[in-house]
Formats: C-alpha cells, structure tokens, sequence
C-alpha cells in the first residue's frame, strides 16, 4: 500500500502568468508514453506482479521504491500544470461571465480539455490531449526484460524532458522539469546498475543517455549541490530495505558514490494551495459556501479553530 504524505517533492515557484499552450506541451510529462504515469505504472503493475520476491528481494524492493517516489512525480506534474492554467488576479463572480477563457476558446493554442473538461487543471493525457492508456505498461514477468525495459523508459523519459525545457520557458515548467531530470537521472543509474548486479553488462557504455548532462540546465543544479543526483530516497518507514545492495558502487558520469537515503518527509516542501478560478463556471457552491459549510462540519468533528493541514501560500 502507499502511504501518502501531503508535501511536495520539490518547490515550485508560486503562479504567475498563465500559459495554456505550455501546459498542453508539458502534459507530454504527464500522460505520455514515457511520462511520469508511464514510469509510475510500469514499476507499480512490475512490483504487483513480482513473484518469488524473497529469493529476489534487492530488485523487488528497487522497482517498488521507485514506483512510489514516481507517485510524487504525477502529483509535481500536476502541480506545474494547475499553476501554468492559474490567473492569479482571480476574476469575481460576476465578472467571471465577460472574461471567462472558454469565449476566446476556438483561438486557443492549448488544450481545450484543461478549460471544458478540467475546470483548468491537469489531465491524465499527453500532449495531443490523448488519454494515458494501459498499453504504456511493460510487466512481464521477467526480471531482465523489465529492467532493461525501466532504464531504456528512463532514457526516453528524460529526452522528453530535455525537450520540454526547451520548448516551455514557463518558470513552473521549467522548476519542474529541473527536478525530474536529476531524479530521471537517478533511476537511470538504478536501473543500469540492477542490469550490471544481474548480469555484468553495463548498460551506461552501451548506450550513454541524452548526452545533455543535467548540471547545463540551471534549475537542475541546486538539486545537484544537494547530492540528489546520486541519492535514492527510501520512501517506506521500515520497508524496501534490500534495494541499498543494487544501487551501490560509483555514478557512472561523476564517479561519486550512490547513497541510499533515509530522511523525513515531512521536511519536503509544502504544497501551493492556488486560487479558484471562477471563469470556468464551478457550478453549485462557491468557494465562501463551502469553507463556511467545512467550517461547521470542522466544528462538529471537535476539530481545532485552524484549520490543520499546511499549505505554502496560505489566503485568508
Ligand atoms: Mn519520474
Ligand atoms: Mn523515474
């Protein structure tokens, strides 16, 4: 099972203006066929399907490990998506009528799901506004094939990436795809290694990935001070112990050792708590309804006065 903790992986900076073509682009990270679905349900639906994992319990407890940090990977997509389709100056109510985005809908370049069917938010497509399908999911039964599968998926995954910094300069895009080429980076390390462990060949000399290394990219570099390009967090309390005999030895571009990392989560960012947006007509209740009713029910449930979940923009 997960256990999910309400922080976010990695910071984003907070909306600015809006960009719906950028959000259709960086959708591609989303529901493409190497997005961050892609990569989260491949080692889920692999980890589900693993049989005889105490004979091989260092790959079980890889592939399972990173399945749940790809879990915080779709939630920081979606993240950067809700922001790039955020109009910070939140129009009122009833000028939402006159300004509202689906008038000037047929000149739009993004996606018109984000507006008619999303109410601006982030959807399980690519970037052709197709849905994520099930045919994206690689599990089949064999250890070799899946890892070797999971480092070329990492590959393309951070190709992807790669072009959609380029192709977005949206500071949310650009946050977020920082953060994901170093972790990409990361699991195709941990991969590569799973394949080297198993079998002694080395997949990094075979085939080097995109030869862009992450620290030219400016938004990557921090996370590259920080070590996280070397690092695999553990994201259990007491679970997935065994993956540290897999991700071991030296990164085989820098040379410095890989780390397995325990540390608590509670210290990630908080997450952005962004702004209705009245211009797409929420129908039924407005937002002072329902924090009025929350409020009440809060009160009934012998909740504290604050409320207790933490945000990083709090409004009043
Ligand atoms: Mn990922
Ligand atoms: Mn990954």
């Amino acid at each position: 099972m997960i256990l999910r903790v309400d922080r976010w992986l990695a910071e984003l900076p907070p909306p600015s203006a809006p960009d719906p073509e950028g959000a259709r682009v960086v959708q591609e990270l989303m529901g493409g066929k190497f997005g961050e679905m892609s990569t989260f349900l491949n080692y889920t639906f692999q980890s589900f399907n693993f049989r005889e994992r105490q004979a091989a319990r260092p790959f079980f407890d890889l592939i399972s490990n990173i399945a749940a940090e790809e879990f915080g990977h779709i939630e920081l997509v979606a993240a950067a998506i809700n922001s790039m389709l955020t109009d910070d100056k939140s129009i009122k109510d009833e000028l939402a009528m006159a300004k509202s985005p689906l008038l000037g809908l047929p000149s739009l370049a993004g996606n018109p799901h984000h507006y008619v069917n999303g109410g601006k938010g982030a959807l399980p497509q690519d970037s052709r506004g197709l849905p994520w399908t099930g045919d994206n999911v690689f599990s089949s039964g064999d250890l070799l094939s899946d890892l070797t599968h999971n480092y070329f998926l990492e590959t393309g995954a951070r190709s992807g990436k790669l072009r959609v910094y380029e192709a977005v300069d949206h500071p949310a895009a650009r946050a977020l795809t920082g953060y994901l080429l170093v972790r990409g980076g990361v699991h195709q390390v941990a991969y590569a290694r799973a394949v080297e462990n198993l079998t002694g060949a080395d997949l990094t000399k075979l085939f080097p990935g995109p030869r862009v290394p992450s620290d030219a990219i400016k938004e990557s570099k921090p996370y590259i001070e920080k070590g996280d390009h070397r690092r695999l967090y553990r994201f259990s309390p007491d679970d997935y112990r065994e993956l540290a005999a897999v991700f071991n030895g030296n990164h085989p571009e820098t040379g410095e050792p890989l780390e397995v990392v325990d540390e608590d989560p509670s210290a990630r960012p908080l997450p952005q708590d962004l702004p209705a947006q009245n211009d797409v007509f929420a129908p039924g209740y407005s937002t002072e309804e329902v924090r009025e009713i929350a409020d009440k029910l809060r009160k009934q449930a012998g909740l504290p006065r604050a409320v207790t979940g933490d945000v990083a923009h709090p409004s009043k």
